[in-house]
């Protein structure tokens, strides 16, 4: 891939975990051509768009963090999402990666030239930027879902997202919290602290874990920091771990029955009222949806400012929520805790390949969003996602997951280089991912649970989870030759997936 000038490389969107890892693995392979473009006006993905109280991370910091430069504070158990956005800041300059860095930077659009197999991208400013390749690395997380209520429009006071925090609304009066996943169970905790009242509007309930304390005692201080690789064992052995007993839960495996038992007897300890506790137990199976992580949700819900609203939401008025059984709760402070429009990727971008094709016409024609891997789409030359379809990871890292897409990128912009041609996935390569995929999924409890989750729409079909373990996807990618999965467009390799020659390894450096 040589550039030529005004012409990038490699144009990375977005500047979260995914963003950087991809921007530090550029840098280390010699590439120096590329841009970071940035949406927003720092690096941090959704650990700077969240600052709601309370907002912190319930996987383990030295797991949640980035392989190239690992987070090694021996005081922090659980980070706090201040905390990991100071990291990825910290990892983003003490890596020369700022220079890469434009923020403040929405690409709107992606259009790939027939002629000159070069992407054009638009940005929001209406600028084009020119590159060889481009890497969309906007995680999953960014677009806050609000539900379409009737008598939004009437609510007298103030409103806004968990992921749009409103730092100048006063939260010390009646606060409601609508939606009790990950991000609500944090924040309830520290709302009921302030609020006078706290009305919390549960849908369905999620099965909670305890969390182990947020900081380490002193001996495992000590022993982080001076015993000679416990380090690096703790974050394998927390990875391995997580892989052995959270991710069968997803296959109603070994392990749910006794975390089902572990999580009931937190539920019976931290709440004694059985009406409270009847409310609070899914009838879902354990792994169904997200599992939380948490050690404060269920005490903050039996304080006496605190009520739990388990009848459904009828509509919003001007002083509060009517619930279906006529009851209007006042409330000062409305928090959509409400989720993100997730199953939608790459929305509101245009993204058109060889001959004009739209991507999300592609999608629509299939009826769900697919890559290979969720990192490479037919018909797509020179185009990869980080953390596309099919590659989150409920129970596990996805920097990790993140990290294993990355290193299969970096090998297919070597190729590419070396052939010196646009390449994207064959065809055949596609089928063969998505049959292993689909088996997979139908392995997995959520084609058919009855609980509603954020990667799967309402007919069950799952679009954004990976169904097995992180190292069986760091397996597969590791095992894949991209020089037998890619091919260069119209060849007839494109079509069958064999290789002309064997590329020899080589970086993809071209100058
Ligand atoms: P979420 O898990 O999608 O939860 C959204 C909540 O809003 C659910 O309780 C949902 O109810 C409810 N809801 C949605 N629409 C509703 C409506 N119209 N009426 C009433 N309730 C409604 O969103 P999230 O809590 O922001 O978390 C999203 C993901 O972010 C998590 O799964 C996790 O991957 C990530 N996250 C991670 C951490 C961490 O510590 N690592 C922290 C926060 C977030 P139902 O359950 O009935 O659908």
């Amino acid at each position: 891939m040589t550039g030529r000038t005004g012409e990038y490389e490699v144009v990375v969107v977005g500047a979260g975990f995914g963003g950087l890892t991809m921007a530090w693995e550029l840098k280390q392979a010699g590439v120096h051509n590329f841009l970071v473009l940035e949406e927003g006006s720092e690096v941090g993905g959704v650990w700077r768009e969240n600052t709601y109280p309370g907002c912190s991370c319930d996987v383990p910091a030295h797991l949640y963090s980035l392989a190239f430069d690992p987070y090694r504070d021996p005081r922090v158990r659980y980070p706090e999402g201040q905390a990991i956005l100071s990291y990825l800041c910290e990892v983003t300059d003490r890596h020369g990666l700022r220079s890469h860095l434009r923020c403040g930077t929405s690409v709107v659009g992606a259009d790939y030239g027939d002629e000159d197999r070069v992407w054009t991208l638009t940005t929001a400013a209406g600028e084009r930027i020119r590159t060889r390749a481009v890497v969309w690395a906007v995680g999953q997380l960014h677009r806050p879902a609000l539900p379409r209520m009737r008598g939004v429009d009437t609510f007298g006071g103030r409103m806004f997202h968990s992921a749009r925090w409103d730092h100048t609304a006063d939260t010390t009066g009646r606060v409601a919290v609508v939606g009790t996943g990950s991000s609500a169970a944090q924040l309830i905790p520290e709302l009921a602290r302030t609020a006078s009242a706290v009305t919390v509007y549960q849908r369905s309930p999620s099965w909670v874990l305890p969390k182990p304390a947020a900081s380490f005692g002193p001996v495992s201080r000590w022993a982080l920091t001076h015993v000679p690789g416990l380090h690096d064992l703790y974050r394998g052995g927390l990875h391995r771990a997580a892989d052995a007993v959270l991710a069968p839960t997803s296959q109603a495996g070994w392990s749910a029955k006794p975390l089902e038992y572990v999580a009931r007897k937190h539920l019976r300890r931290q709440v004694r009222n059985p009406e409270l506790r009847r409310k609070l137990t899914p009838d879902h199976r354990i792994g169904e949806k997200r599992i939380l992580i948490d050690s404060k949700y269920y005490r903050a819900l039996t304080e006496p400012n605190v009520e739990l609203v388990t009848d459904g939401i009828e509509q919003v008025v001007s002083t509060g929520i009517r619930t279906v059984d006529g009851t209007e709760r006042a409330a000062d402070v409305i928090v959509w805790a409400t989720g993100f429009r997730a199953r939608q990727f790459l929305d509101g971008v245009r993204v058109r390949g060889r001959g004009g094709v739209d991507l999300h016409d592609t999608w629509r024609s299939q009826g769900r969003p697919t890559a290979f891997y969720g990192l490479a789409v037919p018909g797509f030359p020179n185009l990869y996602l980080i953390a596309g379809p099919h590659s989150f990871t409920p129970t596990n890292s996805n920097p990790a997951v993140k990290q294993h897409q990355v290193r299969y990128i970096m090998r297919c912009l070597t190729l590419g280089a070396r052939l010196r041609e646009p390449i994207e996935v064959t065809e055949k390569a596609m089928v063969s991912y998505l049959d292993h995929l689909d088996e997979a999924l139908d392995r997995t409890i959520w084609p058919w649970g009855t609980a509603s989750t954020w990667w799967k729409n309402a007919d069950g079909t799952v679009t954004n989870a990976w169904p097995e373990t992180v190292a069986a996807f760091g397996k597969a990618l590791a095992g894949n030759d991209p020089s037998l999965s890619f091919a260069v467009p119209d060849s007839p390799e494109r079509r069958t997936g064999v290789r002309r020659s064997r590329p020899q390894d080589e970086p993809c450096r071209t100058g």
